[in-house]
């Protein structure tokens, strides 16, 4: 069997490795030229399964790195008002619970065996099913590529997606965010809330405007494992009303993004604007909320879906999770023997009600309904 999976963010690099255990050949091809192409070494909480699927489908030294590598946490998820007064610790919804990484370091260390099977620089275009059952790949350089099954992990924006399910409901909320993230030097650890080095903290305030808080502290620095060196960073997410936000947010660059960001918290704790304002350039980006609704059923075929293609959902701290655990579900379908449309069938059930599930719980607590 031939599996080609598009995207080499978290769940296809995932689930290469667990088709790759069961000698199964996979092509993982990936749009960016190269791993570091753009700006995406964020904290990453991954919980929902994701961390069990990690456990059990990367070699036992690849899941060792991505552990030792992983964010020294002390606490969960604190909140609190605009001047910082008081500080409530939630308690943690079991689904929640899992592993704290840097994203950039997680692939580094994932991709890092898969150098043989990868390709960068190669960009989903189109595909057609074949008359023996098969798939044939476009990439956008005009080549192609055969498999036995075609795996959308290429995120959000799936392109395979819009050819294999063109009426996918998918909404942009009315919410937008700006991600940064600020060197942890020492003025920045004065500035940072012990809740934020210790964990997550989400800052809410009036108006719909609401600042999220994170450190990712390296337990070991991935330098030992041969990976460019970690410096510590507390990530941030400034999130308002597209109306705050203003018209041009996606046209801005990266020193006005901060700026702007900065100025949405004027008035609050003068720590939070400070932070954001020593925030790193290279770092920053805008981003709309997304969410979708479970599609209605479709015939399993050579094509099918993982992760963020799958059931984009609003930012609560589990869909890398749910992407890794679509991975594992999908590479033990696979590995299963069974025909390749009944396994493909299963896992398709499976991953939609598991992952549907998921975008309603998380579009529930985006919208604050707990
Ligand atoms: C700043 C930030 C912080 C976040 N924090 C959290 C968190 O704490 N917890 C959490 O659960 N989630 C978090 N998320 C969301 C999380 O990153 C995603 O849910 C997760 O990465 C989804 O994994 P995926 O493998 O499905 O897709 P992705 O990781 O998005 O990977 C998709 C890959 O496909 C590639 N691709 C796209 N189109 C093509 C194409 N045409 N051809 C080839 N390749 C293509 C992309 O370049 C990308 O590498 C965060 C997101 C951001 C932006």
């Amino acid at each position: 069997m031939r599996v080609l999976i598009s995207g080499a963010g978290l769940a296809g690099p995932c689930l290469a490795h667990g088709l790759r255990r069961h000698g199964i050949d996979v092509l993982l091809f990936e749009r960016d030229a190269a791993i570091d192409a753009r700006a995406q070494g964020y904290r990453i909480h991954i919980g929902g399964g994701g961390d069990a699927a990690l456990r059990e489908w990367l070699p036992t030294g690849v899941y060792e790195q991505a552990a030792a590598t992983s964010c020294r946490t002390g606490r969960g998820v604190t909140v609190a008002g605009p001047d910082l007064g008081t500080f409530t610790e939630l308690p943690l919804p079991p689904a929640v619970a899992g592993l704290t990484v840097d994203r950039l370091t997680l692939r580094r260390i994932m991709l890092r065996d898969l150098a043989g099977c990868t390709r960068f620089g190669t960009e989903f275009a189109g595909y057609a099913p074949l008359d023996d059952g098969r798939v044939r790949v476009r990439f956008a350089d005009g080549t192609t590529e055969d498999g036995d099954l075609l795996v959308a992990a290429d995120g959000v924006g799936s392109g395979i997606r819009r050819q294999l399910l063109p009426d996918f409901p998918v909404t942009v909320d009315d919410h937008r965010l700006i991600y940064g993230r600020t060197p942890l030097t020492g003025e920045a650890r004065d500035l940072t809330p012990d809740a934020a080095l210790e964990g997550f903290l989400g800052v809410t305030g009036v108006d719909g405007r609401g600042l999220v808080l994170a450190a990712q502290r390296f337990r070991r620095d991935p330098a030992e494992f041969g990976f460019p060196a970690g410096r510590d960073y507390v990530m941030w997410a400034a999130g308002a009303p597209s109306a705050t936000f203003g018209p041009d947010l996606f046209r801005l660059g990266a020193g006005e993004l901060i700026d702007l960001a900065a100025k949405t918290f004027a008035g609050w704790h003068p720590s939070l604007e400070a932070l954001i304002r020593l925030g790193d350039p290279a770092y920053v980006v805008p981003s709309s909320v997304y969410t979708s609704e479970r599609p209605g059923a479709w015939s399993p075929g050579p094509v099918t879906l993982a992760g963020d293609a799958a059931h984009p959902m609003p930012p609560a701290g589990v869909s890398a999770g749910v992407a890794l655990h679509d991975a594992g579900l999908l590479a033990g379908r696979l590995a299963s023997g069974a025909p390749l449309l009944d396994a493909v069938g299963e896992y398709e059930k499976e991953m939609l009600d598991h992952g549907f599930a998921a975008a309603a719980a998380a579009t529930r607590r985006h919208r604050g309904q707990h």
